[in-house]
């Protein structure tokens, strides 16, 4: 029994002390792995490729920049009104998301320097007898965008708040990817869509929609990291200026936005 006992005792001892190697093994590894959130619905930025991985400006420059300097990268698809609060609670690092760098983010997150502009704009579905050609006509039609999105704040600020668009007309998505799709079977499930500038190019591209509308509001992209976290920000923007100064920039571009 006593011997019994001992040979408990040894195992016991000898897989703590295995699991404390594999333990630290991993933290060792989790120090030089960024996890890099997206919203994977906003192509060229950040969108899934016919195999399902996930490419995209934002996703190339971020690991351009991250691998440069000697992290490996991974990035997770996230719904786009969880990404802050998944940067705060530590389930990712770093968020890649064409996201617009503002006045109320700035409050939650830390924003690296601006790599890309943007504005609004009002899509529709070609051929679909949608005649907007104001941003009062929006009042005619069921009006979508994404949930926690500048568009989303331009549709509930500039038309429900004035009263200029009921609400029961304003949609809301938890993917921008979702609100074209219900563009594109009809005005019987949206009308118009509210969506970033360069992403309603790319979307029209298609020819199944269309611009009808630009609507100005200056918007800047950025990378965001936790507040606080300076060391990965500074590294996120001596990384965009080495990349920027480089043609790996323009190729980029080139790449994604090419017409
Ligand atoms: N630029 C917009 C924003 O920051 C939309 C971003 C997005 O949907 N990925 O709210």
């Amino acid at each position: 029994m006593e011997n019994k006992n001992k040979i408990f005792s040894i195992v016991l001892v000898l897989a703590m002390v295995i699991g404390t190697v594999a333990l630290s093994g991993c933290t060792q590894e989790t120090k030089n792995k960024i996890i890099v959130g997206t919203s994977a619905d906003f192509p060229p930025f950040e969108y899934k490729a016919t195999n399902q991985t996930i490419i995209g400006f934002d996703i190339d420059l971020i690991k351009k920049i991250l691998t440069d300097q000697g992290y490996t990268v991974e990035v997770q698809d996230i719904g786009f009104d969880s990404l802050i609060p998944s940067l705060q609670t530590g389930k990712i690092d770093v968020i890649a998301a064409a996201m617009t760098i503002d006045d109320e983010r700035m409050l939650q997150v830390d924003f690296s320097n601006p790599y890309y502009d943007s504005n609004q704009t009002v899509l529709v579905k070609v051929g679909a007898g949608v005649n907007i050609t104001t941003i009062e006509d929006l009042k005619n039609y069921t009006v979508g965008a994404q949930t926690g999105t500048t568009g989303w704040d331009w549709v509930n600020d500039t038309l429900v708040a004035t009263g200029k668009l009921n609400s029961d007309n304003f949609r809301s998505y938890d993917l921008y990817t979702d609100a074209v799709a219900d563009l594109i079977i009809g005005p019987s499930r949206v009308g118009a869509v509210v969506i970033d500038s360069p992403v309603a190019q790319a979307f029209a591209k298609s020819g199944d929609v269309r611009i009808v509308l630009n609507i100005t509001t200056n918007e800047s992209y950025g990378f965001a990291v936790e507040k606080g976290n300076t060391e990965l920000l500074t590294k996120i923007n001596t990384g965009l200026s080495a990349v920027k100064a480089t043609t790996y920039w323009e190729d980029l571009i080139e790449q994604y936005f090419a017409t």
